[in-house]
């Protein structure tokens, strides 16, 4: 299997890059995001709950969000491989990952991290405020909640990977197209 983390802060183009690499690459795609977002959009219990913390900008529990990992494998036991995007989010979900991938006997394979300033970031989340109908984009105070805990909790998953040296920094400014290349490349590099 080629399992890959889709790293880097809220805005940093993390869904449209992996909307085009599990095409080229065959992976399923796990955003917890989108999860989230269609529990909340399906009125569950797990939906109604995780609702109150993403309008704060805060993470929804790692109880809740390992669960729903956990039940994301159970439905695509078929995979060649997984692209995860916006998990883990938090030292303990790095590790709960390594857990659930050693039962399947795989790991993760890379950790592609996007860089991308702040004033670009605020810039288009709220852009993408204007059309994406998520609560979460139109109020800045939200935003940089994100941000900060961006920095408090999920900065600590970079130096998990960092320590086996799967981690690896991307431009994330530029064209689609030419920040895709990029990942390609480090891509292809780590799967020969
Ligand atoms: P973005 O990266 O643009 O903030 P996401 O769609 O990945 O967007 O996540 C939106 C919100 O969903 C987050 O702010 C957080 O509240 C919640 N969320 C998503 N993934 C996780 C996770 N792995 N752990 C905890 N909360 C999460």
């Amino acid at each position: 299997m080629f399992n890959l983390i889709l790293f880097g802060p809220p805005g940093s183009g993390k869904g449209t890059q992996s909307d085009k690499l599990v095409d080229k690459y065959g992976l399923k795609h796990l955003s917890t995001g989108n999860l989230l977002r269609q529990e909340i959009a399906d009125k569950t219990p797990l939906g109604l709950e995780a609702k109150s913390f993403i309008d704060k900008g805060q993470l929804v529990p790692d109880e809740v969000v390992i669960g729903m990992v956990d039940s994301f494998f159970d439905l695509h036991k078929d995979a060649k491989g997984f692209l995860f995007d916006g998990f883990p989010r938090t030292a303990p979900q790095a590790v709960a990952l390594d857990k659930l991938l050693d039962l399947k006997e795989t790991g993760i394979s890379a950790v592609l991290a996007l860089e991308v300033s702040e004033e670009e970031l605020v810039k288009r989340l709220l852009n993408r405020g204007k059309t994406s109908g998520r609560s979460d984009d139109t109020d800045e105070a939200v935003i940089r909640k994100r941000f900060a805990v961006y920095n408090s909790e999920t900065s600590a998953v970079a130096d998990h990977y960092k320590k086996s040296g799967k981690f690896q920094s991307v431009k994330g400014e530029g064209s689609i197209d030419d920040i895709f290349a990029s990942l390609c490349k480090a891509i292809d590099a780590r799967m020969h």
